[in-house]
C-alpha cells in the first residue's frame, strides 16, 4: 500500500495519491488524512530505534519529529529540512498542580520548539511535502505562530514564504519573527476566518500552497508531540491529555497518533483528551454540550486576548470531535479572566507560556471542581507556545492595566509590578528588609 490521502468521511472514503494536491476532499468537501505503509516490526524494536536515535549526529535523528519517520512515513524524508524541531520537555509544575486541584502536573512545553509553539512540528512535514511536490511558493493565514513557523521553515528551505495576517489584535513577538524570517507579509484587513476563504480561493491562482492546518502533514507532523511525550514517559500513558483548542488540529493529531500507536502496540491504552477554549471563541465547546454533533455552529466575531486560539469558525472540528469522543474526552471553556490568573500561576513555577497554552490550566481547575479530572490523576498539559510570544500582554496583567476584549479590567490577581526606587541604599536595604 503506497501512502495516501483519504477523505474522512464515512459515506465518501475518497483516496488520493499523497502527490496531489488536497486539503479538503474535492469530492465531498470533508477533510482528508494522511495513510501510509507500516512495516510489521515487534513494539520493542520500534521504541529501541527511536531511543537510539537520541545519540546519533546525523541531522534527521537529532529532529524530535524526524527520529519517529516510520510514524510519518508518507514519503517526504528525502526533502526535510529540520531545525531540530520537538525535544521539548516535561516539566513539572508544582505550584501549578495546586492550583489546579492536582496531586502532580506534568507540562510538556511545545514553547522550547526553534520558532517557540508546537506549530514546527507540524511546518517541518509540510515543507517537506511542498519541496516534494516541486513548489515554490508557500502561504498561509495566521494569527501568529503559523506565520512565525511557516516563515523559518520556508526560508530555511529556500522556499518563498507569504503570509497573510487580520489587521491588528495579532501578538507582536509572533510578527516580528515572520518579519525577521524573510516572509513577504499580507496584512489585510478582515478576520481570520475571512482572510481564510480569500486565500483559498486565491491558492490556486496564484501557485501557493497552503500551509494551514488543513493541511493533512502538518497534522501528521504534530502526532510526534504525543510519540515523544510517550517515549519520555517510557511508554506509560497518562489519565489525560489536555490541550487549548483553536483551529483543533492538535487536539486531531493527538488522537490519531493515539489511535496509531495502539494498533503499533506501542501502548495498550488511550488518555482522554481534554480541550479548553476561551469562553469569546468557543464554538467546538457548544458543539460537543450540543445533543446535535453533525453540524459546528461558527461563531462570526470571536474575542480572546488569547490570540493564537482566536477562531470562531475551526475547519478541524469533524476530526478533533471524533478523536475527543472515541477517547471518552470532554471540552471545557474558561474566562479571560481565568486565563490569566492560570498563566500567571504556570510563570511563577518557573515555567512560563503564552496566553492560549494557559487556558489548559484554567481548564484543569474547572475540571477537577466539577469532579472530572481525579486530584490523584496523572494528567500532562501541553503548553503550545513560548512566554515570549506576547510580552505586551505579561507587562500589562502584571501592572493592572490589562483589559477583556470588551474593556473589563481583568485583576492582576497575582500581579507583580516593577517598583520605582531611588538609588539609596538605605532606602533599598529598608524595602527589601520587608
Ligand atoms: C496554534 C496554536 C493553538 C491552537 O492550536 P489548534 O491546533 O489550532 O487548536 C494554541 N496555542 C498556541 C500557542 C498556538 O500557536
Amino acid at each position: 500500500m503506497p501512502a495516501e490521502l483519504v477523505c474522512i468521511a464515512e459515506s465518501c472514503r475518497a483516496r488520493f495519491p499523497v502527490t496531489e494536491i488536497v486539503y479538503n476532499c474535492p469530492r465531498c468537501g470533508g477533510l482528508v488524512e494522511a495513510v501510509y505503509p507500516r512495516q510489521e516490526c515487534p513494539p520493542d524494536h520500534w521504541k529501541a530505534l527511536w531511543r537510539n536515535r537520541r545519540t546519533s549526529n546525523a541531522a534527521l535523528d537529532q529532529s524530535g519529529v524526524w527520529r519517529y519517520r516510520e510514524f510519518i512515513a508518507f514519503g517526504s524524508e528525502a526533502h526535510a529540512v529540520t531545525l531540530r524541531e520537538g525535544n521539548t520537555p516535561l516539566l513539572e509544575g508544582r505550584g501549578a498542580a495546586g492550583y489546579g486541584g492536582l496531586d502532580r502536573l506534568v507540562f510538556k512545553h511545545q514553547g522550547f520548539n526553534p520558532t517557540g509553539s508546537f506549530k514546527d512540528n507540524g511546518m517541518t512535514c509540510a515543507v517537506a511535502q511542498a519541496r516534494r511536490l516541486g513548489l515554490r511558493r508557500v502561504g498561509c493565514v495566521s494569527t501568529g505562530n503559523t506565520s512565525a513557523s511557516m516563515a523559518a521553515y520556508a526560508s530555511a528551505a529556500g522556499l518563498d514564504p507569504v503570509i497573510f495576517i487580520p489587521n491588528g489584535n495579532i501578538a507582536y513577538g509572533k510578527l516580528a519573527q515572520a518579519l525577521e524570517y524573510g516572509a513577504r507579509t499580507l496584512q489585510v484587513e478582515a478576520n481570520f476566518d475571512q482572510i481564510l476563504a480569500l486565500v483559498r480561493r486565491l491558492a490556486d491562482r496564484l501557485g501557493i500552497y497552503l500551509l494551514n492546518s488543513i493541511n493533512p502533514f502538518r497534522i501528521e507532523g504534530q502526532k510526534t508531540i504525543m510519540l515523544e511525550m510517550m517515549d519520555q514517559r517510557e511508554w506509560r500513558a497518562p489519565d489525560w491529555v489536555v490541550v487549548p483548542g483553536g483551529n483543533l488540529g492538535n487536539t486531531s493529531a493527538f488522537g490519531k497518533a493515539f489511535r496509531e500507536m495502539r494498533e503499533w502496540g506501542l501502548i495498550d491504552r488511550t488518555p482522554r483528551l481534554a480541550v479548553i477554549q476561551a469562553e469569546g471563541a468557543s464554538p467546538f465547546y457548544e458543539l460537543f454540550r450540543s445533543a446535535d454533533h453533525s453540524r459546528l455552529v461558527a461563531n462570526p466575531h470571536p474575542e480572546t486576548l488569547a490570540t493564537a486560539i482566536k477562531i470562531g469558525d475551526p475547519v478541524s472540528w469533524p476530526k478533533a470531535l471524533h478523536e475527543v469522543l472515541s477517547s471518552n474526552g470532554t471540552v471545557e471553556r474558561v474566562t479571560e479572566q481565568e486565563i490569566a490568573d492560570a498563566k500567571a500561576v504556570i510563570g511563577r513555577c518557573g515555567i512560563g507560556c503564552e496566553p492560549a497554552s494557559a487556558a489548559t490550566l484554567a481548564g484543569i481547575r474547572k475540571l477537577t471542581a466539577a469532579g472530572t479530572i481525579k486530584r490523584d490523576a496523572d494528567v500532562v498539559a501541553v503548553l503550545t507556545g513560548n512566554v515570549l510570544k506576547d510580552p505586551d500582554y505579561i507587562h500589562r496583567y502584571h501592572t493592572g492595566t490589562l483589559e477583556d476584549p470588551a474593556g473589563r479590567p481583568i485583576r492582576s490577581t497575582y500581579g507583580n509590578a516593577p517598583e520605582v526606587v531611588p538609588a539609596d541604599d538605605e532606602r533599598i536595604a529598608e524595602l527589601l528588609a520587608k
